[in-house]
């Protein structure tokens, strides 16, 4: 390989180019006398002068040796005739030659027939003349004497200035080295850098070692750095290259660990004492020569400090962006790539966020070192399925993925999830929840990952395992939502929130049995807020919890209070939402409030959804079982329209089914179809459960219920909810309306 040592310049003897055959000395003779060239070549045509031949350039008047000089290179020696066609035609030259040509490694020896007319001295100084003869005392020893001196003095001006420039050039090609903060750029820059050196078009590629393999282990050589056409391998495998001609050729390097040079391409190899390697392909031949070499040996030297110091850079990059647990890109490195990705987008890219659903729960059972190897092994197959993507951890039990969209569909991800994890010998099955956003329009990356949160939660809240595609009106509900959120906030704490009353009606004798407490929000403006539309925000924000107790005081406060002015036995049913209901203080809050309002566990019945009931059935079943023990009922809402087990339905603790509105409606209807009340109705004489119809709304409904033997109906038909003030106005009606038919009957 080139050594280390730093770069030696070549001695006079070696000045100009290919080792193999040294290139004469060109000796320029100007002069009018014929007789003086070929005197002058036949006196020193063959010498050798610092082991290297004369090449003679002829020139007969002024005019002629200016073509001579613009056109021809490296003339190291002019013999000038001074007087030619004028008397000072040969000084006119000298000025030409370093004034105009500004050549000014070129020695010039002045020769003059007529001693009369040499130089001024301050000419002989200001020109840089070598020396001053009169021909008839260039003897040809003499002659020989100052060509010699003439072109050592040439040679050393050469290589001094030589040195200056590849020193400068060095010099600036390190520096923008050492600006570089990342191996590819810096093996981008090795490129360029290395092409103006040796004056190559920027074409080419760079491998650098990373880790302890060296550079021959074909399977993992990356291209690292690329200029020109091989910018589209950029981080590609070496063998991904399109010719196996330029594979060969790098590998041919790194085995022999040394610089190769063909006719077609210029291969570089480089190593720093800490055993970094590099191998440059430059796409053009450049001549093996010993200043190459010794140029290649100073840059070798400066490559090797420049290279300590990006991986330094590097590792500082990689504590930043690399997730320290699981050895993968973190959320600042995800959001980089995907801002890459956005300034110059390929072709349809995804970003998929994934959630591991139920992570925090599983995490507290197995504890959180299993927890982290759990990690680690999701991280694994997300690497191991999705090797071109990017795959980064973004927080805690969420990963991102980014690349081709083509290659990232919900079923790759979600078969990452097929097999179950080993965790203390025990295995794990788990699912993922996917958020997915194409990358289009958007401008930086935070905005990408913000959507593809918004879609992960979507899914989360309709379907646990399941995935969402984001799309631009999300963002619209979400600011909905999230205003919808504050309002209700200021509403809560305003008290601007109220409960209103629906009695529920004993279909039999048609008296008042309870009632359902539903919320109502009156907002600033004095309109109204549907609770389908908020309860769905509260529960998202956690504000049902406390929404939930207040709701359930309230209606224990105002059923104990009616129980005791009518001394009827009323119920009064809660609507408990599923997060309220999973909240570890349920059992407690609800405990507090019963003792609190003073009321008869006995009188109220918590309503929970038929989807909820067969959530995650073994804790449901718990908790009800420990309601059920307290005297407190439980009905299941909306009944018929999830999808109830019912063997587990007949273990579960529960008092009654709501049959859906959806179902009652369709009783007297234009095209009646009463099959899923009738089967509601005889579900629950099976099962022991008191079945209540809601949403009744004609008269006809509740006629076709009673003869089926509906324990209870709720709906228009009897009455809307009513508020508080509503309330005893409506009770004194009821209470006349009945006592009149017992008469009557
Ligand atoms: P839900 O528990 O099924 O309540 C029955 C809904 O049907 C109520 O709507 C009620 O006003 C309406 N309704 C009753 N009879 C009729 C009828 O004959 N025709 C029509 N068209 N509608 C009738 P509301 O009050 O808008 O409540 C909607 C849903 O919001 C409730 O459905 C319940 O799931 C939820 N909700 C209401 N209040 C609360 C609450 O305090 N806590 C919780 N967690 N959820 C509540
Ligand atoms: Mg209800
Ligand atoms: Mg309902």
């Amino acid at each position: 390989m080139a050594s280390q040592e730093s770069l030696v310049f070549a001695d006079e003897s070696e000045l100009d180019n290919t080792l193999s055959a040294p290139q004469p000395w060109k000796i320029l003779i100007v002069d009018d006398e014929k007789d003086v060239h070929e005197s002058t070549t036949l006196a020193i045509g063959r010498e050798l002068i610092c082991d290297r031949a004369l090449e003679f350039l002829h020139a007969y008047d002024a005019a002629e040796a200016r073509r001579l000089l613009s056109n021809e290179q490296h003339i190291a020696v002019v013999l000038l005739d001074v007087v030619m066609e004028s008397e000072d035609a040969g000084l006119q030259l000298v000025h030409f030659i370093r004034e105009e040509l500004g050549l000014l490694e070129t020695r010039i020896i002045l020769r003059t027939g007529q001693p009369g007319y040499a130089p001024e001295l301050n000419t002989i100084s200001r020109y840089d003349i070598n020396d001053y003869k009169s021909k008839s005392d260039l003897t040809r020893i003499k002659l020989y004497t100052a060509l010699t001196a003439a072109i050592r003095a040439y040679a050393q001006i050469r290589t001094l200035n030589g040195s200056r420039r590849s020193h400068a050039e060095i010099i600036r090609a390190s520096k923008e080295l050492l600006c570089q903060r990342n191996y590819h750029d810096f093996a981008s820059t090795v490129i360029t850098q290395l092409a103006k050196l040796l004056r190559l078009p920027e074409e080419g590629l760079a491998c650098i070692k990373q880790g302890n393999r060296d550079l021959s282990h074909r399977s993992d050589l990356l291209v690292m750095g690329t200029a020109g056409d091989f910018r589209r391998y950029t981080c590609k495998p070496l063998t991904s290259l399109a010719s196996s001609h330029i594979t060969e050729l790098v590998f041919e390097s790194a085995r022999t660990r040394d610089h190769l040079f063909t006719s077609d391409a210029t291969c570089l190899y480089f190593s720093t004492p800490d055993n970094a390697e590099m191998v440059v392909y430059l796409s053009a031949g450049s001549p093996k020569n010993r200043e190459i070499n010794a140029l290649l040996d100073l840059f070798a030297t400066n490559i090797s400090a420049c290279i300590d110091n990006v991986r330094l850079l590097e590792q500082r990059h990689e504590y930043a962006f690399l997730d320290q647990l699981l050895n993968i890109p973190n959320r600042l490195s995800f959001l980089q790539a995907l801002e890459r990705q956005l300034s110059h987008p390929p072709d349809a890219q995804q970003v998929v966020l994934i959630d591991i659903d139920q992570f925090g729960a599983l995490n507290d059972t197995i504890g959180s070192q299993n927890g982290d190897l759990l990690l680690k092994q999701i991280a694994a197959r997300l690497q191991k399925s999705f090797r071109e993507h990017i795959v980064a951890r973004i927080s805690g039990d969420t990963f991102g993925i980014l690349g081709d969209a083509e290659k990232l569909t919900p079923e790759q991800v979600s078969q990452v999830f097929s097999r179950p994890f080993e965790i203390a010998d025990s295995p794990h099955l788990l699912s993922a929840t996917q958020g997915r956003v194409l990358l289009g329009d958007q401008t930086n990356a935070a905005d990408v990952i913000a959507q593809a949160n918004v879609a992960l939660k979507r899914a989360k809240q309709t379907l646990r395992g399941g995935f969402q595609d984001f799309h631009q009106n999300m963002l619209a509900e979400t600011e909905n939502r999230v205003q919808m959120l504050q309002g209700l906030r200021r509403a809560f704490e305003q008290k601007r929130l109220f409960m209103v009353y629906q009695p529920k009606i004993a279909l039999e004798s048609e008296a008042v049995c309870g009632f359902e407490a539903l919320m109502r929000w009156r907002t600033e403006k004095g309109t109204y807020v549907s609770p389908m539309d908020f309860i769905p925000v509260a529960e998202s924000s956690g504000l049902i919890v406390p929404l939930g107790e207040w709701a359930l005081r309230e209606a224990l406060t105002r059923i104990t209070a009616l129980r005791e002015q009518s001394g009827m036995d009323l119920h009064i049913a809660v609507n408990v939402s599923m997060v309220q209901f999973a909240h570890p203080d349920f059992l407690n809050m609800l405990d507090t409030a019963l003792h609190d309002c003073n009321a008869d566990p006995s009188c109220l019945d918590l309503e929970i959804t038929e989807s909820f009931a067969m959530h995650d059935q073994s804790s449901v079943q718990a908790l009800v079982g420990a309601i059920h023990k307290r005297g407190v009922r439980i009905s299941i809402d909306d009944f018929g329209t999830g999808f109830s087990s019912l063997s587990y339905l007949e273990a579960l603790k529960v008092h009654s089914l709501k049959i859906d509105k959806s179902f009652v409606d369709r009783i007297g209807a234009e095209h009646p179809d009463t099959r899923i009340c009738e089967m509601i109705l005889r579900l629950g004489q099976a099962l022991e459960l008191s079945v209540v119809a809601e949403g009744i709304e004609t008269q006809e409904q509740m006629a076709w219920l009673q003869t089926q033997g509906c324990d209870q109906g709720q709906g228009y038909h009897f009455s809307r909810p009513l508020t508080v003030d509503q309330l005893s106005d409506w009770f004194a009606a009821h209470r006349a309306a009945i006592q009149t038919r017992e008469k009557d009957k």
